[in-house]
Formats: C-alpha cells, sequence, structure tokens
C-alpha cells in the first residue's frame, strides 16, 4: 500500500464516483414528516472521491489485517475456520435480506420455517429437548442460560448463591455467571487437565446453583468424568451447563444430553461457519432439557400442522433477551451449512478437526512443551516455557509467525498454562496447510536459539510493527 491517507484526506471537490437520482419525495411532504429542526441546511461534508480511488481504498485495507481467506488462522478456543461462500450469498439474498421483523407471521412462513428447522437440527445435534436461537454470542447464551437456571431455582423455591466453574474456563463464564447475579467459585484442575473432583466435592453443597463446564474443556481435553460431576451437581439439584463454544468436536459423536446437562450454548459463529473476529453479527442458541423449556426466551417458533407461527403465551418465560428475533442472517447460514453437509458430513467436521490437533500435537511436542499430556480434541495447549528460557515469550513466538504469514494462536490462555500457546487448525486446513504451520513453528524455535532478536522484534513484514496493546485497549482512540 502506498499511502494510508483517509477518503476524507483524499477528498476534493468536484470528484465524483456515484451520481445519485433525484429524490422523487416531494419537498412538502418532507417537511410535513421531518420537523424542520431536523432538516439539513447545507449538504453533509462526506469526502469526493473518485470510483477508481475509493475502489483501492477498500481493497488495499482489506489487505492490512490478517483473515482466513487469506492463510491459516489457528486462533484457539476461537474456531476461525474457512466459512463457504454460499452461506453468504444464501443470506444475503433478496428472498433473506428484504424480510422486516414486523411482518405478520403468515407473510414470513419460509423465515419461520427457517428458524424451526435451525431449532430442530440443534436439538438433533445436542439431545436437548428445545433451543431458542434469541441470544447474539456465546456470553449472550451464558448469561441467558444463568438467567433460566434462577428462574428455576426460584420456581423450586431453592435457595442458590453460587455456580461453580473450573480453572480452565473462558473468560465469559465467571463474568455471565457474575452479571446473572451468582458468585463464581472456582474448582481445580488435576496435572491431567480435568476437573478435580476432590475440589469439586470440597465446593459442594445446597447452596450451589449449578456448575459451568466446556466441554472439551479449553485444554481441547473431553472431561471424561462429565457424568460423575452432573451426578454430584444434581445431588443438590443443581443445573449442568455447558459451554458448547467447542461443539465441532463433538458433533455426530456425543450428544450433550447424554452427558447430563441440562443447558447448553452453542456458537453459531463458531461452528456453524459464521465468519467472525471483527465484531460482526454472531449467534449464541441456548438448549434446554424438558423440565426447563417453559422458562425460554419469548417469542419461541411454534409449529402447528404445516404453520409457523410466533407464541409469546409463555408466563413463565425469563423474556426478552435480544431485539427482534435474533440475528437472522447467522441463522440462515446455519442452516444453509447443516443442511449443506448432512449427518455425515458434520460428523466429518469433528472427525477431522480433532485428527488435526493431534496431528499438530504430535508434530510439535518435541519441540514445544505439552504441559498436559492427555490427547486433546480439537486444540492443543503448548507451552513456550523452554523458548522463555532462552530469552523470548510466547508473545514473541505469537509475533513472528505473523512475519511467516499467519496469524498467532491464542496466547496466555487458558491461565493454568504458563505461557501457553493455544493452537486450534480447525477443520477446514488440509495436510499441506498443516505441514507449512509445523515447518515455521520449527523454524520459529531454531530461531529462538540461534537469533532471539529475530522474534523480540518482530513483526518485520507487517503494515504495523509491534503496537503497545496495553495502551492500545486503555487508551483507545476510534476518532479521526
Ligand atoms: C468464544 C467462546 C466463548 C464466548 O463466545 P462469544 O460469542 O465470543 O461471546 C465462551 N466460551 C468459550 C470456550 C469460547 O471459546
Amino acid at each position: 500500500m502506498t499511502d494510508r491517507k483517509l477518503l476524507i484526506e483524499r477528498s476534493a471537490e468536484g470528484k465524483q464516483s456515484l451520481v445519485l437520482p433525484k429524490t422523487d419525495v416531494p419537498e412538502k411532504a418532507i417537511e410535513k414528516i421531518v420537523p424542520a429542526h431536523h432538516l439539513r441546511t447545507s449538504p453533509c461534508a462526506l469526502p469526493e472521491v473518485a470510483e477508481p480511488e475509493l475502489v483501492r481504498h477498500y481493497v488495499n485495507l482489506s489487505t492490512l489485517n490478517h483473515h482466513v481467506d487469506k492463510d491459516f488462522y489457528p486462533l484457539g478456543s476461537c474456531t476461525m475456520k474457512y466459512n463457504p461462500k454460499i452461506n453468504e450469498a444464501f443470506a444475503a439474498s433478496p428472498c433473506i435480506s428484504e424480510v422486516h421483523p414486523l411482518q405478520p407471521d403468515a407473510n414470513i412462513q419460509a423465515s419461520l420455517k427457517i428458524y424451526h428447522d435451525v431449532e430442530r437440527f440443534l436439538c438433533e445435534i445436542t439431545g436437548m429437548d428445545a433451543f431458542t436461537l434469541q441470544p447474539a454470542a456465546g456470553s449472550h447464551g451464558e448469561l441467558t442460560g444463568v438467567m433460566i437456571m434462577r428462574q428455576y431455582h426460584e420456581h423450586q423455591k431453592n435457595h442458590k448463591t453460587r455456580i461453580l466453574i473450573p480453572d480452565s474456563a473462558h473468560g465469559t463464564n465467571p463474568s455471565s455467571v457474575n452479571i446473572g447475579g451468582y458468585q463464581a467459585v472456582t474448582v481445580a484442575s488435576t496435572p491431567e487437565g480435568l476437573v478435580d473432583l476432590d475440589d469439586l466435592r470440597a465446593k459442594l453443597d445446597d447452596d450451589v446453583a449449578g456448575f459451568m463446564l466446556t466441554n472439551p474443556n479449553t485444554l481441547g481435553i473431553f472431561e471424561k468424568n462429565v457424568l460423575q460431576i452432573a451426578e454430584l451437581i444434581h445431588s443438590v439439584d443443581g443445573l449442568m451447563y455447558m459451554d458448547g463454544a467447542n461443539m465441532n468436536a463433538l458433533l455426530g459423536i456425543v450428544k450433550t444430553a447424554d452427558m447430563h446437562f441440562d443447558i447448553t450454548h452453542i456458537n453459531l459463529h463458531k461452528t456453524f461457519s459464521t465468519p467472525h473476529g471483527g465484531g460482526g453479527p454472531g449467534a449464541g442458541p441456548i438448549g434446554v432439557v424438558k423440565k426447563l423449556v417453559p422458562y425460554l426466551p419469548v417469542p419461541r417458533v411454534i409449529k402447528d400442522k404445516d404453520n409457523y407461527h410466533l407464541s409469546w403465551e409463555h408466563p413463565e418465560s425469563i423474556g426478552k433477551v435480544m431485539a427482534f428475533w435474533g440475528n437472522y442472517s447467522v441463522i440462515v447460514k446455519t442452516w444453509v451449512y447443516i443442511r449443506m453437509l448432512g449427518e455425515a458430513g458434520l460428523k466429518d467436521v469433528a472427525k477431522h478437526a480433532i485428527i488435526n490437533a493431534n496431528y499438530i500435537r504430535a508434530s510439535l511436542e518435541d519441540i514445544y512443551e505439552l504441559p498436559y499430556k492427555t490427547p486433546p480434541m480439537h486444540e492443543c495447549v503448548f507451552s513456550g516455557d523452554r523458548q522463555k528460557s532462552r530469552g523470548v515469550r510466547a508473545l514473541d513466538i505469537a509475533k513472528r509467525l505473523l512475519d511467516y504469514g499467519m496469524h498467532a494462536p491464542t496466547v496466555y490462555f487458558p491461565l493454568i498454562v504458563h505461557e501457553a500457546l493455544m493452537i486450534e487448525p480447525t477443520e477446514t486446513e488440509n495436510k499441506a496447510s498443516l505441514d507449512h504451520f509445523i515447518a515455521v513453528m520449527r523454524k520459529i524455535d531454531e530461531e529462538s536459539r540461534e537469533h532471539p532478536e529475530l522474534l523480540t522484534s518482530a513483526p518485520q513484514n507487517t503494515p504495523v510493527r509491534r503496537i503497545d496493546e496495553l495502551k492500545a485497549n486503555r487508551d483507545l482512540n476510534v476518532r479521526w
């Protein structure tokens, strides 16, 4: 990119990229609708640029950031997989994008059918009895799940104050629990990377509202004692909540309900093919078992015979958790993706996710410390401790990867691993791209011995060199 001028800086009077048609609304009519003091008296100062300038500006901008269409993106926990473009094309087609949420039910039967189908598909995949598609993100799903827990305990006249969470949990788990009005209590992990059952027993009493567990957990390891954990939690009438953000490891292999969970969220923008990472729309549907169905948010999508309608008559519902009916386009993409893959295809997703992560683990564990040896599912977590003894940190390894044209893995999470490097290749990468990544990781280890300054001064080849991340977070300035 030659220069980084903003459009407003390129603007010069008279340059044009678009000629708008004359408005066909009579001025008189506008004055009637919009109060005079809200009307513009002079044109707004939009930049004036020529079409090629405009196109080049955005095309150049699109190459500054890393993205999964450009190269490998092994950001652990985030499932940055390649998303088939056909989903986007379908979600953007006028029959989908021009639907209005306030149209009468009779008018939007196809949209309601898509909602109903996706709810059914997710029930089939998880074994849950019903779903709501309203929550806008995984964390929003967690909060909705905690609100459902509260409603359940109030109806049961249970006195509950605390929710247990393993120390490997994603940061959103304790936050959602706190916002939902419960105290989050941490349960330790064993050297195998599983929930420490003794610690769990020590912290369990009648005040425990439930357990929030990610399975496979954030080390990528399947909680093999999950049935035992469920039995303990259910013995005090607690509820088992599964953070299902890692569902791409389980599709078609094991159902959430068979692990005795009562509530689960699913990240449609991780597992079910919506691009994410830039803050775009997502969805975190919540599924529940039968005894919790009355508490689901309204409206629910109901099918009678061949007709679908939005139903509001659920007096025990926690109410609405989202404007209108959730992020429709994300739900549409899920519908296309699931229908395209079918049952066998979904199972392949999980198998490939697991084999890819294990291939990387096995190919790098002689060089990078692997603190938890239990074979993982869809992601693997190394420690950069050996490299640290040579004066380079996990952060430096991550930055050096950028020089090789790849995105970095998640670093310093989960918190229970020193210098954590959390790698999730996802199911959409083939062996050649994994081999390339493995070769680069081995090369970086070599560099850490011979030329550590290449790591500590990385990145060299990116549009922006190392930034002050703390300052960027604390003093965010997004104004021009
Ligand atoms: C991504 C993720 C979440 C949060 O989901 P958001 O959609 O980002 O709110 C929660 N738990 C785990 C394990 C995750 O990977």
